[in-house]
């Protein structure tokens, strides 16, 4: 309840705003130690390629061990790295931690094929002038090839992106590195803008998959993306699909000509060991 007072106005309390308003200021004040005492650990969700069911490679997902909290999601700590600018070291822990581990796949089993590693890349560290210089001193310390690496960055990062805010991602992909256009699908896709992006990768958002859920389908949804992947590989593009949750969805999207799978089907996002063992797996879709 408000109450004014002589011209003065008063919030009460909303004790379950106090309670967000705590724990958001506790963890945002947190980060910065937390970075240093080694709370954020990876897992790494599989890539399967939808034609053979083969892994090809994982998305490096970052979770936090907070000491009274538990593991906590990227959705509740991310934002506030973002604005606190945290994100930029612990983004670039993220990489150095995700090459460091693909190295080790490479390194352990080359005969699981050469697992490549997504990376998921924040608004702010695009804006980063070390974006570029890291990247490149990361690969080349931990000896990756530059085609190893996929960084993943949100379609609405890039919403009226003008030229300085290309001009790393398009160096970057021009050594070999792979750009994906993650979530797409949710912005205000722009599919004429696509052709001016440095992208090589569109990963649609798991709301499509999940709209395919019902049975039977929406016709409609399924000419929407029938209609997007061959838009993108008409712009010589690759498309990933995120979130498929059984296999009637997978077998639906492999008919739609979609090239790559991510979701609870295959595995929930979990230790690089466990990604190791999939991969050893001649298929798991
Ligand atoms: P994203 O990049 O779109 O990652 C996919 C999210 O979908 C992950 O959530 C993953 O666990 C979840 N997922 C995968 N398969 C399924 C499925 O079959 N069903 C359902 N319902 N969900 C599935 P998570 O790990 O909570 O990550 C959330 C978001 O946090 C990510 O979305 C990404 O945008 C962000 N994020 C994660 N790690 C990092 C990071 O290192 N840096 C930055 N900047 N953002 C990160
Ligand atoms: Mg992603
Ligand atoms: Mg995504
Ligand atoms: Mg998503």
């Amino acid at each position: 309840r408000a109450k004014s007072a002589g011209g003065n106005r008063y919030e009460l309390a909303d004790p379950e705003a106090d309670a967000r308003a705590i724990t958001r200021h506790g963890l945002t004040t947190a980060l910065p130690a937390a970075l240093e005492r080694d709370e954020f650990f990876i897992e790494y969700q599989p890539l399967v390629h939808l034609g053979d069911g083969s892994v090809r490679g994982a998305e490096a997902l970052v979770r936090w061990a907070h000491p009274q909290h538990g593991v906590l999601g990227p959705d509740r700590f991310i934002p506030l790295a973002e604005d606190t600018g945290l994100i930029v070291p612990l983004g670039r822990w993220v990489l150095e931690e995700s090459v460091r581990q693909a190295r080790r796949w490479q390194e352990r089993h080359a005969e699981a094929g050469p697992l490549r590693i997504n990376v998921n890349l924040s608004p702010c560290q695009l804006q980063h002038p070390g974006l570029v210089s890291d990247t490149v001193d990361i690969l080349d310390r931990l000896g990756l090839d530059p085609s190893g690496l996929c960084l993943e960055v949100t379609e609405s990062a890039l919403i009226g992106a003008d030229d300085d805010l290309l001009k790393p991602l398009r160096r970057l992909s021009e050594m070999g590195v792979d750009i994906a256009l993650d979530d797409f699908g949710t912005g205000y896709s722009n599919l004429a803008n696509l052709r001016r992006l440095p992208v090589s990768v569109l990963k649609l958002d798991r709301s499509f998959t999940q709209g395919m859920q019902q049975f039977p389908a929406d016709p409609v949804d399924l000419k929407l993306v029938e209609g997007i992947v061959s838009l993108a590989h008409s712009l010589n593009l690759s498309v990933t699909v995120e979130g498929v949750e059984t296999g009637a969805q997978a077998e639906a999207l492999r008919d739609m000509g979609c090239d790559t799978a991510q979701g609870w089907y295959y595995a929930r996002p979990g230790p690089p060991d466990r990604l190791h063992e999939l991969a050893l797996a001649d298929a798991i879709g």
